[in-house]
């Protein structure tokens, strides 16, 4: 798989979906993004991954600025700053997301898919740790051949028709995908087996996580994916998609997650953990960093 260039301007990120207050676990993991982009001069970019309506409350978007300036985030480019790559709110961003599909379908990676199954649900938010899609079947894909006629792609006229159509990519079964870890090592997935044909598109006109993720990911310049390492089956998927895109990936580096007394990871369920409750109890983010 093309990788950026190394050499190039460091350039991370921070991709919060605010669909609840964070927590201590994503703070975790994001300081360790800012160290990193630090470290290496680089810059520090805020993602504001909006685009599950059905989760996500405007509310939760200012509590989350707040509460990343009250931690001691800084980035350099965000929804409240602007930058060169914006719009940095996925859900002002459609038009990325419908060119990188014509591109997908252009090439034949992708095919409609009528199956009514909870992954499709799922699929608008990162799959986090035992939230995996399970291996597709391939019903769907039986009736399209790879670079075969799979139709045209246009969510605005699928959306609400009784003839709703999720778009799912293609894998190429039994292929290894490997990759180097910053944190983790080597990596080592294989297609069909560790995972399926993934939704990139649902039937209600919203593309799912692993198709704007990725999208945004290269369109932004991003060079080092900083995130929690229930993602790793995620980024064999997404290379895939960097591939079929034509566009290089960046680098990795999965952190280890921050689990509660039970050995459970920090979900957004964990209030007690979020940064606004210890915040309340008095804890200052030095406090809270020494307990990682
Ligand atoms: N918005 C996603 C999440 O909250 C981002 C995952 C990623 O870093 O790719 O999990």
């Amino acid at each position: 798989m093309t990788q950026v260039t190394p050499g190039a301007t460091y350039r991370g990120r921070l991709a919060p979906s605010p669909t609840g207050y964070l927590h201590l676990g994503h703070a975790r993991t994001f300081w360790i993004a800012q160290q990193r982009a630090q470290a290496n001069g680089g810059v520090l970019v805020l993602r504001n991954e909006d685009l599950d309506a059905t989760r996500f409350k405007l509310e939760f978007v200012s509590a989350m600025l707040e509460d990343l300036g009250w931690f001691g985030f800084a980035w350099q480019e965000g929804p409240d700053c602007g930058g060169p790559f914006g719009p940095y709110n996925q859900s002002e961003r459609r038009e990325f997301y419908l060119a990188a599909m014509r591109k997908l379908l252009a090439g034949g990676f992708i095919y409609p898919c009528t199956c009514s199954r909870s992954d499709v649900r799922r699929a608008l938010a990162a799959p986090h740790q035992g939230e995996d899609e399970p291996v597709y079947p391939g019903t769907c894909r039986a009736k399209y051949k790879a670079g075969g006629k799979e139709g045209s792609f246009d969510p605005e006229s699928t959306s609400g028709s009784p003839h709703k159509r999720n778009w799912r990519f293609r894998v190429p079964d039994g292929e290894v995908i490997a990759f180097e870890d910053g944190a983790c090592g080597p990596q080592q997935f294989i297609a069909g087996k560790d995972f399926g044909d993934f939704v990139v598109w649902r039937h209600d006109g919203v593309p799912a996580y692993q198709l704007s993720v990725v999208v945004d990911d290269a369109a932004m310049q991003i060079t080092e994916v900083v995130r929690g390492a229930d993602l790793l089956p995620s980024t064999a998927r997404q290379l895939l998609l960097y591939r079929a895109l034509g566009a290089p990936a960046p680098q990795f580096y999965h952190c280890p997650l921050m689990t509660d007394e039970k050995g459970v990871r920090l979900a957004k369920r964990h209030d007690s953990l979020s940064l606004r409750r210890l915040r309340a109890e008095g804890n200052s983010p030095a406090q809270l960093r020494a307990r990682w």
